[in-house]
């Protein structure tokens, strides 16, 4: 990270001074130039004013002066008279530059040329004037060349110099920003692998600056919460298993114990297996409900999906339970619209019906009335199961579906409160929804509505 923010900081600074030296010296260079034309100008316009007084001398005095005068700002002149030298800075080097000028082809724009030293690089220009009266005049300009490259190679130490200082200056100031940001991160780091999976309960220190540091933290504990709740229905749901399989696993230990207590008549075991049968066939009945659920909760339930006939399907239900609803002397009335249909899972739907036939037969007393309907709307079909007795109070109604959940433990037999949650299940799973209602003493009335195919 260091590393990265340390280059592109010497990237931005090094194209910055890139770019402000080779803007420098394009300014300063067209910047001297136009110096130059102007400078340009000015003697042209003396010197073409009045070349007669030239030989008087006023002129010659006047522009020896401006001569002089400009070389002492660094800016050499040399002014010619039909190829004579007439006015030069006096000094030995303005001579020599003077003389090495005159060979060379040289026009109005400015350019730089290289002479041999001390003069060196030298960025001049040249003017002709010709006077019809007085012959050709030549005026040149310039100075050196260097003046230009020495102001541009001081501003770019000067801005090396600054540049690492800034560089120093960014990377320290950037560092100890970046720590200082990333403390809570790190706190939150820390606070995160001290979670212990034992501790469910334990949860993020919040900042509460509502920055994405917070909004993290928040998310994280509603994982948390989250991971709680399934933690804790899991281990509700192992809890409840394990004390609905005790019963029946008891009641076989017993029927043992009691058979085994004394010799008995080949009569008697046949009655003690048959017992023990049953026991079994309970248990394995509540295993399987339990699998089920396992496996609902785990995802790993693949409904089939093809049309359902509704209306054999509830027939069918019937003319299975019927001999056991005559035994305990039930009536059971069927009232089914015929061809109703829907998309689903025939073996569950099947099961949904059973349970309900089977809780109604269970829950209603000798000569009660079990009613079914089938109707169907436009879009739905609706089940309706609905029996005459012993009803549910209506502060234990809202936890019917709940798993485990019996409203009376001693009166349900074998179902281990698992049925109607499965009932539930299935129907959710067919984008449907069940609903109960009760009186006590009166009845009860399941309502099961489906989408239609
Ligand atoms: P189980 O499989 O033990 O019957 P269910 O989940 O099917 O459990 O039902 C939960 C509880 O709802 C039962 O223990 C029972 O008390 C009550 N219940 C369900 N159906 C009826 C009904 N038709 N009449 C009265 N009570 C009922």
């Amino acid at each position: 990270m260091m590393v990265y923010t340390t280059a592109m900081i010497t990237a931005m600074l090094a194209a910055a001074f890139v770019w402000s030296s080779v803007n420098l010296d394009s300014v300063l260079a067209s910047r001297d130039d136009s110096f130059l034309d102007r400078e340009m100008r000015e003697f042209a316009d003396i010197v073409k004013d009045s070349p007669a007084e030239y030989a008087q001398g006023a002129l010659r005095t006047e522009l020896r002066h401006e001569v002089a005068a400009n070389a002492s700002r660094g800016l050499f002149i040399v002014i010619r008279r039909v190829g004579q030298i007439e006015v030069y800075p006096e000094s030995e080097l303005a001579r020599g530059i003077a003389q090495s000028l005159a060979g060379l082809q040289l026009g109005p724009v400015p350019q730089t040329v290289h002479l041999s030293s001390p003069a060196g690089g030298v960025r001049v220009a040249r003017e002709v004037l010709r006077l019809p009266e007085d012959g050709d005049w030549t005026i040149e300009m310039g100075f050196p060349a260097n003046a230009e490259s020495t102001t541009v190679s001081s501003f770019n130490r000067r801005l090396a110099g600054g540049g690492a200082l800034f560089l120093v200056i960014a990377v320290l100031g950037g560092s100890l920003l970046t720590r200082q940001a990333m403390r809570p991160v790190a706190a939150a780091v820390q606070s995160a692998a001290s979670l212990n999976p034992d501790d469910l309960a334990a949860r993020l220190p919040r900042t509460g600056a509502a920055d994405e540091l917070d909004l993290l933290a928040a998310t994280i504990n509603d994982l948390l919460e989250r991971l709680a709740r399934n933690h804790e229905q899991i281990t509700r749901f192992t809890a409840d298993a394990s004390h609905e399989l005790r019963a029946p696993l008891a009641a076989i230990r017993a029927s043992v114990d009691v058979a085994l207590q004394q010799p008995r008549s080949a009569g008697d075991y046949h009655e003690i297996l048959a017992t023990l049968g049953e026991q079994c066939q309970r248990l394995t009945d509540l295993v399987n409900r339990l699998l089920f659920l396992a496996r609902a909760d785990a995802g790993q339930i693949a409904l089939v999906r093809e049309p359902v006939d509704l209306s054999l399907l509830v027939q069918e239900a019937v003319e299975t339970y019927r001999p056991l609803a005559d035994e305990k002397r039930l009536h059971i009335e069927c009232s089914v619209e015929g061809s109703i249909a829907c998309a689903g899972d025939r073996m569950r739907l099947l099961q949904l019906v059973t349970n309900l036939l089977d809780n109604a037969i269970k829950f209603t007393g000798a000569d009660g009335t079990i009613r079914l309907a089938l109707e169907a709307s436009e879009k739905t079909a609706t089940l309706i199961v609905n029996d005459t007795g012993i009803g549910i109070a209506p502060g234990r109604l809202p936890h019917i579906f709940e798993r485990f959940y019996q409203v009376d433990e001693s009166r349900s037999i074998g179902g281990g409160g698992l049925g109607l949650s499965i009932c539930r299940w299935v129907a959710a799973a067919h984008a449907g929804t069940i609903e109960a209602t009760s009186e006590p003493g009166r009845g009860t009335c399941f309502r099961v509505v489906l989408p239609r195919l």
